[in-house]
């Protein structure tokens, strides 16, 4: 997108002495790329972390430098995606280039970020706002990752982070996953779902945090984005960090996320929207 990317451009110098992540737990911080969030999983200084999704396009230098601060020098064991959206791996191949190390998604997810097949088009009659205005100018087709690209293995056991699990919550695109912890409940949900209206540009702005649905304009099966939600409140997260919007936790994520579970239909579907592909 010319003006995503024109943007952090110009932000590039602004931005470049003061990225830096912002600590949720002792072993999670999260960064934001203009308007999408990547998470490191690690303690600060570890040698074993992780990162996952890698943000808009031209934000490669933030995100690393963002890293050096967290763990030195050392590069992470691996990058994992929830998913392939171009907000979400925008850096991911100058990342893996400068890091020399892998990336990983669920096998449903293959074929997105190896250029073999394109999402469908941003869907602008979900209403809402400017970002659903402009979605179908955002490139449903992705940079070619297939150098650096390895399925999550099939027991959804995710490399390097063994107390981490994959929960695969489809609907937002087919191969989405989540990564969600038993020992404290935190939960990645990526677009899953979301703590900020993402079709509302004011509301991305301002960040104001409430639990949603995923971005409207790019969802494509709502009855499978339902039942992933509803999977998702099952589980009782303690915390969340989300693609989209600030972290939420305790008493306010559970009860916005289990009221979005039993009224996803009213909630988090649009009332307008196209027929699903
Ligand atoms: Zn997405
Ligand atoms: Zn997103």
């Amino acid at each position: 997108m010319d003006q995503f990317e024109h943007h952090s451009d110009t932000n590039e110098e602004w931005h470049m002495d003061h990225a830096e992540a912002e600590q949720v737990l002792e072993d999670i911080a999260f960064y934001r790329t203009l308007i999408v969030n990547v998470i490191f999983l690690g303690k600060e200084g570890s040698e074993n972390w992780v990162l996952v999704d890698c943000g808009i396009g031209h934000y490669c230098k933030r995100i690393m430098e963002a890293a050096e601060k967290r763990y030195g020098s050392q590069p992470p064991k691996a990058i994992i995606l929830t998913h392939g959206h171009f907000d979400h791996v925008g850096s991911a191949k100058k990342l893996a280039e400068q890091w020399d190390v892998p990336i990983y998604v669920h096998p449903m997810e293959m074929d997105y970020v190896t250029g073999k097949r394109d999402y469908p088009v941003g869907d602008a009659t979900v209403g809402g706002g400017l970002f659903s205005l402009l979605s179908p100018f955002f490139p449903t087709h992705q940079a070619d990752l297939s150098k650096y690209i390895y399925p999550i293995p099939q027991d959804g056991s995710l490399p390097f982070l063994e107390d981490w699990r994959i929960i695969h919550t489809p609907g937002h695109t087919p191969g989405h996953i989540s990564l969600f912890r038993d020992k404290d409940h935190a939960l990645i949900a990526g677009d899953a779902i979301i703590t900020v209206k993402q079709e509302s540009s004011m509301a991305v702005i301002i960040q104001h945090q409430h639990i949603h649905g995923p971005p409207a304009y790019f969802t494509h099966n709502w009855k499978e984005a339902e039942k992933s939600v509803q999977k998702l409140a099952s589980l009782n997260p303690s915390v969340a960090i989300t693609g989209h919007g600030l972290p939420m936790e305790g008493e306010l994520l559970a009860k916005q996320l289990n009221e979005l579970a039993s009224h996803f239909k009213e909630l988090a579907i649009p009332k307008h929207k196209r027929k699903n592909h």
